[in-house]
Order: structure tokens, then C-alpha cells, then sequence
């Protein structure tokens, strides 16, 4: 599938005007809880879950957030939901800052910004039915509930005839006809903004895509501003106008999905890719366990990086990936690399493009 087939031409990151939430130097540290030698050692140690992160979610726009599982990006989804307070930073929501709390101002925010789960069927409740979940929502955002409302959120999602649906209970919907509903529900908000946190990663490979395109179609009709959380780079390039890569708790790259993957700068952003299935596959609704295969022989032969993301209670000084970085320089294990900007947009937070993209062809060369 060509890059033409699967992205629009419009640059979103050439409209500033479009942005609708926003993260700025968003951080977050988890307190653990101490043990007996934590307290004879008067220690207080944190998960430094998420540092620093900033990034700009665009009307009619998705944004892929891409890492490894306890990369943060979950986090960052919940932190932009409000579910948890920052310990830092700050959340803009049209331009405003977004004040923590509870309450009206609360209320407020979450019909303007939704969360869907990874697991459809833990978000449904088991007990109702679709009708009552499609219902619920609606009273909750001050909607009108009629017939006609929640058969007009099924047909959103393209879940038709709605009458085919509204009665059943979860246990009797596909996993992908779940994932639906939970979409729907969040549709009665009226949001502005979606946030999926992998939103297909427990869904059969067959159906995945459907669900991908159904988010893509939701933005391009309802001019949503969509946060994807995944593992998956490959689907990101497929799905996503914009990606960022997060490792260890930073956002480590972003650009245009098509340059990121197709020419991605940051040596963390490579391993993601070399050990990622082929994106050609995914599309097709081929099986992963043929990739699997393939990347656990690529990462016997060392090609992919391989070793395990670093512990974030004690997180590595310097550069958070440099222990697994093929490149690290002496540098790279004392200072943080700041972001450096590439061309078309792209950027690297990596000491390798200090001198721009050519810098990092000369320290190849030495
Ligand atoms: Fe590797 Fe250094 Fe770049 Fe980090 S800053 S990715 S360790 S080269």
C-alpha cells in the first residue's frame, strides 16, 4: 500500500490553529511504596513514569504515541484525561490551561475529551445492555436519549440496523463489535477529542483494521482530534498523521508518520522498526506469529537491539536508552539530549543531530 493510499496529503502540523489539547512539559511520578529497608534508609523512591512530555493534538488530525509496554504512553493518555493529577507541566484545552479537579469543571472536560480502553469488555459493563450504555451516555452529556439518538450513534459506528443491537449484552458481541459500542459511547460526549489507548491490540488481527478505519472515517467526518496509544509502529504509519516515539518516560522523536518510519533519525526509533512485522502484512490481516518468528531470529542476530527498557524508579542518566544504544557516545551517559530539529518537520532528541542531519552521518563515518 502506497503512502498515498493510506495518509492525506495536508500537513497538520502547519496548522497551529487546529491544535485542541495540548501537553506541555507534562510529567509524572508515582510514589512506591516503601519497604522496610526504603525506611531504615529513610528513602522515598518514584516511578518516573512520564518526563517532560509535550505534544499537540490536532482537529481531524491522529497522533500516534508509540513505545514498548512501560514506555509511558498509557500514562500520558491518562494524564490527558485528567484520571490522574500531574506532577508537573501543564494541559491546554482550546488554548486554556486546564485546572485539576473535580466537579463541574470536570464534567466539563470529559465530554470534550475521551478515553477508550484497550479491553472493550472490561469497559461494558456485562450486565447492560448496549441500549443502556448508548443511553446513559447520553443523559450523562446533557443529550437527548431517544431511539433515534443511540440508533444514530450504532450507525456511526457502523453497527447497522442499530435494531440488531441495542438489546444485546456484550457477552454476545465479537470483540471488534464491543470495541464499537465503547466508541459509540464515547461518541455521546460530542467530544472534540478521542484518546485510544490501543484501542485494537486485543482484537483478532482480521478485525483490526476495520476498527483503525472506522477511527480514521470518525475523524475525517467529525474533525476529531485523535491520540493513538500503541505498540505497534507499523499500524502507526498506516493510521496516524503524526507520530511520536516515547522511550523510558520521553517522547525521544516525531514528525509526519510517513517520514518517521520510512527514515526514522533516532537509534531507538530504528530498533522499534527493524524489529517491527511488516506493515504490509498487518494491513492484510495476516497473523503476527510469522513476524514473531522473524524478529526473535533478527534479535538473535542482534539487529534489533534487543535487552529490556530501563527500571524508572532509577532511570539511566544522560540519554534513558543509551545501555541498549548501538551508537552511544561517552556523552550519552551523562547528558540529556535536548530536541534537535530535522528537516520537514522531524525531530530527534539524540546528541547524534547536534550538527543537524549531516552530524549524524560524520560520527557514523568516524
Ligand atoms: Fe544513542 Fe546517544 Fe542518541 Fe541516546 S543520545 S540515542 S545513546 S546516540
Amino acid at each position: 500500500m502506497t503512502t498515498q493510499d493510506t495518509h492525506s496529503t495536508r500537513d497538520p502540523a502547519s496548522d497551529d490553529g487546529a491544535v485542541v489539547l495540548e501537553a506541555r512539559g507534562v510529567t509524572k511520578h508515582f510514589p512506591v511504596k516503601r519497604t522496610g529497608s526504603d525506611l531504615l534508609a529513610r528513602r522515598r523512591r518514584t516511578v518516573h513514569a512520564v518526563d517532560d512530555v509535550s505534544l499537540r493534538l490536532r482537529r481531524g488530525s491522529v497522533t500516534a504515541l508509540v513505545g514498548e509496554s512501560g514506555s509511558g504512553k498509557s500514562t500520558v493518555a491518562r494524564l490527558l484525561a485528567q484520571l490522574y493529577p500531574l506532577t508537573a507541566g501543564e494541559i491546554r484545552l482550546g488554548g486554556k490551561p486546564v485546572k485539576a479537579g473535580r466537579g463541574r469543571s470536570f464534567r466539563s472536560y470529559v465530554r470534550q475529551v475521551q478515553l477508550i480502553f484497550q479491553d472493550p469488555f472490561a469497559s461494558l459493563n456485562p450486565v447492560h445492555t448496549v441500549r443502556y450504555h448508548l443511553t446513559r451516555s447520553l443523559k450523562i452529556h446533557g443529550k437527548q436519549a431517544t431511539e433515534a439518538e443511540t440508533a444514530e450513534l450504532l450507525e456511526r459506528v457502523q453497527l447497522t440496523p442499530p435494531g440488531q443491537f441495542l438489546d444485546k449484552f456484550p457477552h454476545e458481541l465479537s470483540g471488534g463489535q464491543r470495541q464499537r459500542v465503547a466508541i459509540a459511547r464515547a461518541l455521546g460526549a460530542d467530544p472534540q477529542v478521542l484518546l485510544a489507548d490501543e484501542p485494537v491490540s486485543m482484537l483478532d488481527v482480521s478485525i483490526r483494521l476495520g476498527v483503525l478505519n472506522l477511527l480514521r472515517d470518525l475523524k475525517e467526518r467529525l474533525h476529531l482530534a485523535i491520540l493513538y496509544i500503541t505498540h505497534d509502529i507499523a499500524s502507526a504509519r498506516y493510521f496516524a498523521d503524526t507520530t511520536l516515539v516515547m522511550y523510558a518516560g520521553r517522547i525521544v522523536e516525531g514528525g509526519d508518520s510517513e517520514t518517521v518510519t520510512q527514515r526514522p533519525a533516532h537509534p531507538y526509533t530504528q530498533l522499534l522498526i527493524a524489529s517491527a512485522p511488516d506493515p504490509d502484512r498487518i494491513v492484510a490481516g495476516e497473523d503476527e506469529e510469522d513476524g514473531e518468528d522473524e524478529r526473535e531470529e533478527r534479535d538473535e542476530q542482534g539487529e534489533t537491539g534487543g535487552g529490556e527498557p530501563p527500571s524508572l524508579i532509577a532511570p539511566p542518566d544522560g540519554c534513558r536508552f543509551h545501555p541498549r544504544c548501538p551508537r552511544a557516545m561517552e556523552r550519552c551517559r551523562t547528558e540529556l539530549p535536548p530536541r534537535f530539529e530535522l528537516d520537514g518537520g522531524q525531530w530527534a532528541a539524540c546528541w547524534l543531530y547536534e550538527n543537524g542531519p549531516a552530524g549524524a552521518l560524520e560520527v557514523a563515518a568516524r
